[in-house]
């Protein structure tokens, strides 16, 4: 069933290539709110559809739980005042229906959904015969099944206009992101289903502006078709996920550094073997930060013993013997003398400065 899918240019005349971008709030919570942000965001090019959160999963009880039926209203006017498509989350089929009622554009399924077998079925059967546009968010758990499963659900009712979104997997230790985006579990995805569009969620891997930008150049140039980012006029105030939602004015900056490599191989095999890559490369430069932050604290410890026994910190002989004994090492490696030697005296003079700050 998966090889009806339709592209993303046929999905609505408002679309005209394989990208859809998608901005706006985490949740709807005021019509101020909602029409303000969505006249900002529609001045930027590349944004073709409105989000809002109207019925919100919360892990605990007692958070906003969304703003209810009224966030619809809110919605139609957002298309009907800036022409863009619109799109929620939908978790019942009484949010399905509700959603046709007002004309919603595009219907999300959430990560706690998606885990949810049930759940997916009976909102599929609600959506039986409608082409609305249906994107799936992967569930928390990193099980790519459990993910593919619930997309079959909704192709097997015919629905061809569906996508899916990557909104990164549940940390079981901490992170700098809030969600680990397990980029092989996509590419994998990419590779089983290659016409499956692929929307990112860089807002819920991120979980801060600050990694927003990263994640989205690189699901960019993992051929993603396209991004949904969560934009609030003042995002301080917002009444969920307050820590990672951003201005429309700093997503214009964004889009605008960010880059679409058309040149990069949609072949998945190429991608999936430069990512393989990568990830050696990255485990490799974690293990040099644990090591030099391992030696470190042998220089502070080496700062506090010269300190008790009243010897000089630098010592002209022992330096000399590093640099000569390590680019003979790197030689043999065939490491570049020049940048080796230049790394070595950061080296260097980092352990000189740890060994001198006084009490370590
Ligand atoms: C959301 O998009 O605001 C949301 C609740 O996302 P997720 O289902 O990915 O947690
Ligand atoms: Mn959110």
């Amino acid at each position: 069933m998966l090889t009806q899918l339709l592209p993303i240019s046929a999905w609505s005349k408002q679309l005209n290539d394989e990208h859809l971008f998608i901005a706006g709030p985490c949740s709807a919570e005021s019509r101020t709110q909602m029409l303000e942000t969505a006249h900002l965001i529609r001045n930027i090019p590349a944004i073709r559809a409105f989000r809002a959160g109207i019925w919100k999963p919360r892990t605990r009880p007692g958070s906003f739980e969304g703003i209810g039926e009224k966030g619809l209203e809110w919605l139609r006017e957002v298309k009907q005042e800036t022409g863009l498509l619109t799109a929620t989350e939908v978790a019942y089929p009484d949010h399905v229906e509700k959603c046709l009622q007002y004309d919603v554009d595009i219907l999300w399924i959430g990560a706690r959904t998606t885990g949810n077998p049930f759940s997916v079925q009976e909102i599929a059967e609600a959506l039986r015969g409608s082409d609305k546009i249906i994107l799936v968010k992967n569930p928390t758990n990193p099980d790519l099944d459990l993910w593919i499963g619930a997309i079959e659900r909704f192709a097997n009712t015919g629905i061809t206009k569906l996508g899916a979104i990557h909104r990164g997997f549940y940390p079981f230790e901490k992170t700098r992101l809030r969600n680990i985006p397990k980029w092989e579990l996509v590419i994998e995805l990419k590779r089983l289903y290659p016409n499956l569009p692929i929307i990112g969620d860089p807002s819920h891997i991120a979980g801060s502006p600050d990694f927003i930008e990263e994640i989205s150049q690189k699901a960019l140039d993992l051929n993603y078709n396209g991004l949904m980012i969560e934009s609030h006029i003042t995002p301080k105030l917002a009444k969920s996920d307050a820590a990672q939602q951003v201005t429309p004015a700093w997503l214009a900056n964004m889009l605008e550094r960010l880059q679409i490599r058309t040149e990069i191989s949609d072949n998945p095999i190429i991608i999936d073997t430069l990512e393989q890559f990568r990830q050696q490369i990255d485990s490799i430069d974690h293990q040099l930060i644990e090591l030099l932050a391992q030696r470190c604290d042998i220089s502070r410890k080496i700062g506090n013993y010269k300190h008790e026994h009243n010897l000089s910190i630098f010592q002209l002989r022992r330096w000399e013997n590093i640099i000569q004994s390590r680019i003979k090492h790197g030689k043999e490696l065939n490491l570049p003398e020049e940048h080796l030697s230049k790394l070595l005296q950061t080296i260097h003079k980092m352990s000189i400065q740890l060994q001198s700050s006084g009490d370590n």
